[in-house]
């Protein structure tokens, strides 16, 4: 094994002498005429001394003036040190002492006390060390959780008389930034963040932590404008931090009233409270308080009582139509699912998804929500008359199933329906996740020939490129876009320019939460096809959607799929509207006729014989009249 290292300073040749022959066998030595000399040596820094024997005075620099400066120095300062000393220097070994000297040996020494108080000395070092590394984040340099959480209670058992709180700071899709930029940039932001929140909490004594990936906790006494003044320092150095995206980082309060509940308790409070305003705009903090109490009061009790709930069938499918704005005729529908809870009442989604999306329940309600969704359908087609496409929510965690594909033919093949009489609403964030894996199933439902629309589209980080990316047939703007009352030139601007980005891209828009005449104004102006919102109908149950469905006339689909528009045009041909199939290669040619027609006939075009022959030879019973360039 490799000798351990040790630096004798010490200005007597004689004195130096002695003592390196006394360790020469267990140490590597290496010897220094005075202070200034020794710093020189350790500065190098390519040698790691496990200790240093120091005489106090020497010409040039001595022993406390070097004790000073090794003070001062972030390695140095770590090297223990024992000071040598004539036996009647009681003063400037005090002094010593208060420069981090860590223990005496006067002269004259006993050598084998020497050895054992050297190796003693070392090997306590040395453990701290250990548990140190044990102890820091490798990233960050504070403490980890389990860290923390001793340090914590230990300071919560010695001061009894301050007030403290503990404040969590999660940072807002964390993820995103470390899948644009990467994780060396994640973890140049994580290191960012450890070093502020030390140097804000460093004058109270605060502890900081790092007790999960881009969580931060820390402890600090409960006194006025403390909260404020650590969410104001966090704010204003991430927004002086350089990245090409803004970091939202979200606080979470926990005041200690209790001391004697378990730290790790705590941070899970302070978490929650956090949790609760993840993807709230404008608010940074929130405090651990009664009302998240309750709701994990009532959590707990959704979580007893959900799946024999789903066996009562509780939970109930309703319809919100889509329309057609021009015509303002039912194009669509969504199903969205209640609680009918024999208690509580008629429970609405935002009362239950988020925690059945938190705790997994959500795949199984939602196969119970498409069964009943395509059993409804099939229903509309049996009775002969028409039917529109529905769509159903799907949540990340249905995406990320390995057998999804198989799950929904299944429940197709069961109620004999096609993946064309279904839409998929996914929704925007699910981007965030894994956007490899999310492209590669939505490519995959698409090509069984379902239509994929994109839900809540700006509600939270949505870029252009996902867009452009993910094959899918419409987007969803969400209500934000809508209802957002001030700025109102500026909104224009931006629905605008989203909806002629659509179009480009071929993609049909439903405008979500349409609430209000100036909205629906707003819109058709801006030339938007689709609407959904309480202005024309809330959510029904499926039986009222079903009559006024069969007594109005549809639209055509919100659609862009082919065979959607097959589907409808059989619906719309037992409406009595005649099919007139356009035949020319000319895309003005087609539209000038089409212009004239689509009052009256249901149109549909084709570009080439092939593909008109393709047409015919599937639809000639349902096609009324051919028009041939
Ligand atoms: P979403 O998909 O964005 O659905 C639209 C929500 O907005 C619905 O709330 C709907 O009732 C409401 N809404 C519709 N028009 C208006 C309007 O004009 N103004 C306002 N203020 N709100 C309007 P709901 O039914 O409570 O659903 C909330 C969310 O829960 C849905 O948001 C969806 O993400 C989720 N969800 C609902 N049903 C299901 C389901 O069966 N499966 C899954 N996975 N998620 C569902
Ligand atoms: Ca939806
Ligand atoms: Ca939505």
């Amino acid at each position: 094994m490799q000798k351990r290292k040790l630096l004798v300073v010490d200005d007597q040749a004689i004195n130096r002498k002695i003592l390196q022959n006394i360790l020469k066998d267990t140490y590597e030595i290496t010897l220094a005429e005075n202070g200034l000399e020794a710093l020189e040596i350790l500065r190098k820094a390519d040698v790691d001394f496990s200790a240093i024997l120091l005489d106090l005075i020497m010409p040039v620099m001595g022993g406390l003036e070097l004790l000073a400066i090794m003070k001062e120095d972030e390695h140095m300062s770590l090297i223990p040190v024992i000071v040598v000393s004539q036996a009647e220097q009681s003063e400037t070994e005090h002094k010593a002492l208060d420069l981090g000297a860590r223990d005496f040996i006067s002269k004259p020494f006993n050598p084998n006390v020497l050895c054992k108080r050297l190796s003693n000395l070392i090997e306590l070092y040395e453990s701290n060390e250990r548990i140190d590394v044990m102890e820091r984040d490798s990233l960050t340099g504070i403490y980890n959780k389990d860290a923390f959480c001793r340090v914590v209670r230990e300071r919560l058992n010695q001061d009894f008389v301050k007030e403290y709180i503990l404040v969590l700071m999660d940072i807002e899709q964390f993820k995103l930034i470390n899948d644009t930029f990467g994780a060396l940039e994640g973890d140049r932001l994580l290191q960012y963040i450890a070093s502020e929140l030390t140097i804000s909490t460093d004058p109270v004594e605060g502890i900081v932590g790092r007790i999960g990936g881009d969580i931060f906790a820390c402890l600090v006494p409960d006194e006025e404008d403390m909260l404020e003044k650590i969410v104001g320092a966090a704010r204003l150095s991430l927004a002086k931090y350089s990245l090409e995206m803004k970091v939202h980082p979200k606080f979470g309060v926990f005041r200690i009233d209790d001391r004697k509940m378990p730290v790790s308790t705590m941070c899970e409070r302070a978490l929650l409270a956090a949790e609760n305003i993840k993807g709230k705009y404008g608010l940074l903090f929130a405090f651990y308080d009664d009302t998240i109490r309750q709701k994990l009061l009532d959590e707990q009790q959704m979580s007893n009582e959900m799946v024999q709930a789903l066996e009562n069938g509780e939970f109930e499918i309703y319809l919100q139509p889509k329309y057609e704005l021009v015509s303002e005729r039912i194009a669509g529908a969504e199903a969205l699912v209640r609680w009918r809870h024999p208690v509580k009442g008629l429970l609405s989604a935002a009362d239950f998804i988020p925690f059945f999306e938190h705790n997994g329940f959500i795949t199984e309600l939602d196969l119970y929500v498409w069964d009943k969704t395509c059993e409804l359908i099939a229903s509309w087609i049996k009775r002969g008359d028409c039917y529109i496409p529905i769509s159903v929510n799907m949540s990340r965690k249905d995406i990320y199933r390995d057998n999804l594909v198989e799950l929904l033919m299944g429940i197709l093949n069961k109620h004999g329906l096609k993946p064309q009489h279904l839409h998929l609403e996914i929704t925007e964030s699910a981007y965030t996740e894994n956007q490899e894996q999310l492209l590669e199933i939505i490519g995959r439902l698409k090509s069984m020939g379902f239509v994929i629309e994109m839900d809540d589209f700006g509600k939270g980080y949505s870029s252009l490129n996902m867009l452009s990316e993910l094959p899918i047939d419409i987007l969803k703007l969400d209500m934000r876009f809508i209802q957002h009352r001030s700025r109102t030139e500026n909104r224009r601007n931006i629905i605008s320019f989203i909806i002629s980005l659509a179009k480009w891209m071929n993609l049909s828009i439903v405008a979500e939460g349409v609430e209000s005449e100036e909205q629906i104004e707003l819109l058709r102006t801006l030339d938007c096809t689709y609407v959904q919102g309480y202005y024309f109908a809330r959510p029904m149950p499926c039986s009222e959607f079903t009559e006024i469905l069969f007594q109005s006339q549809l639209s055509d689909p919100v659609v862009c799929s082919e065979e959607i528009i097959l589907g409808t045009t059989e619906a719309e041909k037992k409406k009595g509207r005649k099919v007139i199939l356009i035949a020319d290669g000319d895309a003005k040619d087609r539209d000038v006729l089409k212009n004239y027609l689509s009052d009256k006939y249901v149109v549909v075009e084709k570009e080439n014989g092939r593909e008109v022959y393709q047409y015919i030879s599937e639809n000639f019973d349902i096609t009324d009249m051919m028009i041939l360039d």
